[in-house]
């Protein structure tokens, strides 16, 4: 599938993008950009850079998985948990009727995608007899953002988005909470993205519940577990480390089963 948005390099919209086949270098990788980044932005600026073998027709660099809108990045993160083997999984929530907790079940091939609107990357906003346009914000921004202080980030955001920042000027000296308002919500108007929250019923009440879904879940899988595995593998067969990670993740686990076997631990 391609990006619901796309990145726009000199006036050309492309959509196309690829992954590295899945090895345990990779999954260490990814780990440990989760682990390692000051902000989830740029976790997942680095864990994308990682991961992809192609975006937009060229190389996956920094600099451009950091210029994707942020729909676009969160639907390759989805894609990425995917790629890494979990087609959704249990969802934990914690019923707002009657504050059980449940789990429940969710493949992510079910939820739907939303494309891209018209104009995007830009939105226009009318405001007191002027046309303003604005861009969808970037993982760029987004990396900035996380080191501000909350108060001071939608304004920030809005002259960051602004096509024109000059002609913010007599608006903006106000708080300009309408122009804040008008410009998210003609950006949400356009904006493509995954689908970020769920109606659930509660198994206990039956009461409807809505619960958010963590689109950076790829990110929180650590590296404890593929770290066992390679402990395992080193300690039965005396590979190196690096022989371990570059093996794919099918035939380790292989390897893996062979081992359970030969201790008599399978069933
Ligand atoms: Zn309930």
């Amino acid at each position: 599938m391609q990006l619901p948005g796309g990145l726009v390099e000199n006036g050309a919209r492309r959509r196309d993008w690829a992954f590295h086949p899945v090895s345990g270098a990779l999954e260490l990788a990814l780990a440990e950009a989760g682990e390692q980044a000051a902000s989830t932005p740029e976790a997942v600026t680095r864990a994308l850079a990682l991961a992809l073998d192609r975006l937009a027709g060229e190389a996956a660099t920094r600099p451009r998985v950091a210029g994707l809108c942020v729909g676009d990045r969160q639907f390759l993160m989805r894609e990425l948990d995917r790629h890494l083997g979990h087609q959704g999984g249990w969802f934990q929530a914690e019923c707002r009727q009657c504050g059980a907790r449940f789990d429940f079940p969710l493949d992510y091939a079910d939820l739907p995608v939303q494309e891209a609107g018209e104009g995007y990357p830009q939105a226009q906003v009318d405001m007191d007899g002027r046309q303003l346009r604005f861009r969808l914000p970037t993982g760029a921004d987004q990396e900035i953002l996380a080191g501000l202080p909350e108060a001071e980030a939608p304004r920030w955001l809005l002259r960051q988005l602004a096509n024109d920042p000059e002609a913010l000027a007599p608006l903006a000296q106000t708080p300009g909470q309408d122009l804040i308002a008008a410009a998210d919500a003609a950006l949400d108007a356009i904006a493509p993205g995954i689908v970020l929250r769920v109606q659930t019923s509660c198994p206990e009440c039956g009461g409807g519940n809505e619960v958010e879904l963590d689109p950076y879940r790829a990110l929180a899988r650590g590296s404890d577990n593929l770290l066992r595995e390679v402990h395992q593998i080193a300690a039965h067969y005396h590979w190196s480390e690096a022989d371990i990670l570059n093996l794919p993740r099918a035939r380790r686990h292989r390897y893996l089963q062979l081992i359970d076997r030969a201790r008599g631990m399978a069933e």
